[in-house]
């Protein structure tokens, strides 16, 4: 009796673990659980029923903060300078297009004007394109490619203090820049800005590689977010083709009207020779046809 009498209470002992744990277990799961369906990650949280857990956490108390009140340590003066790439979340929180910044500039004001814009530098060519310019007293608008900037200092300060208006034509030139993500369009863009600033000054245009601005409104809200006026142009010779000084010439000639953005370039992986040869012809002959030529005004169109 009494061994019998002890195994009975030791069976009832054990039931009464295993409950306990069970309940433990349950409890367990239930805590841990939790946290990973915050993350996305973990054990997923039983389907089909309330969590508990959620309803009864309790009220957070700030137990930590006397850590915060510590000296702050050396880390953060160690640290190099924060990276200056544009914040990666801005592009999911742009605001809509508005009006300014819809349309993409193929002409620009009011009389006999036209306006030469050189593309794809600066290079090792822009800077006989600057003398020419300077020659006949004409200034211009140049859509530089950000990382080509830090090559040529010299020819950017000159191009600056001669008073010719930039314009922002992307980091790397990439050629459908209105099909990558947000983020990366406003890398291009910022990034290239941010070189400019390096040498004290600020585009207010943006001119698409190729001209493409896509079919979505994301390249021109980060020009929006950017305040750089979408660019292009209404009269192209094709210069980048190399099709022979003189049909450069004549393309601008038959093609010009008043208000005309011309579209050249003083880079594009090839020489620029026949540019840099036409440009003389094109100046003075666009002069005697009664036209001025002039830079875009450098703080913006409006
Ligand atoms: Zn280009």
């Amino acid at each position: 009796m009494l061994t019998r009498g002890r195994t009975a209470l030791a069976a009832v002992g054990v039931v009464a673990v295993l409950v306990l744990t069970g309940q433990l277990i349950v409890q367990a799961s239930e805590v841990a659980g939790t946290p990973g369906t915050a993350s996305g990650g973990g054990t997923p949280a039983v389907s089909g029923a309330p969590d508990p857990v959620t309803v009864t956490r309790p009220p957070q108390v700030p137990t930590p903060a006397p850590a915060s009140a510590a000296p702050a340590p050396p880390v953060s003066s160690a640290e190099p300078a924060a990276p200056t790439l544009p914040d990666p979340a801005g592009p999911a929180v742009l605001p809509p297009l508005t009006a300014p910044y819809d349309t993409v500039l193929g002409f620009h004001g009011t009389g006999k004007v036209a306006y030469l814009t050189f593309d794809d530098g600066p290079t090792r060519y822009t800077g006989q394109l600057l003398d020419i310019l300077a020659a006949a007293g004409v200034k211009a608008t140049f859509c530089q490619i950000g990382s080509q900037l830090a090559g040529f200092p010299d020819v950017e300060r000159r191009l600056i203090a001669d008073g010719h208006t930039l314009c922002n034509h992307s980091w790397t030139h990439p050629e459908n820049i209105a099909a990558l993500p947000g983020a990366q369009i406003d890398q291009q863009i910022g990034t290239t800005q941010q070189a400019f600033a390096q040498f004290g000054v600020t585009a207010r245009y943006f001119r698409a590689p190729g001209g493409d601005f896509g079919k979505t409104t994301t390249l021109r809200q980060l020009c929006q977010r950017y305040q750089t006026r979408p660019l292009g142009w209404s009269v192209d010779p094709q210069d980048w083709k190399k099709p022979g000084v003189t049909k450069i010439v004549q393309t601008v000639l038959s093609t010009v009207s008043p208000g005309a953005i011309i579209l050249l370039h003083d880079g594009g992986g090839t020489d620029r020779n026949q540019t840099i040869a036409g440009l003389p012809g094109i100046i003075s002959r666009l002069q005697g046809l009664g036209y001025t030529l002039a830079a875009l005004p450098p703080d913006g169109p409006d």
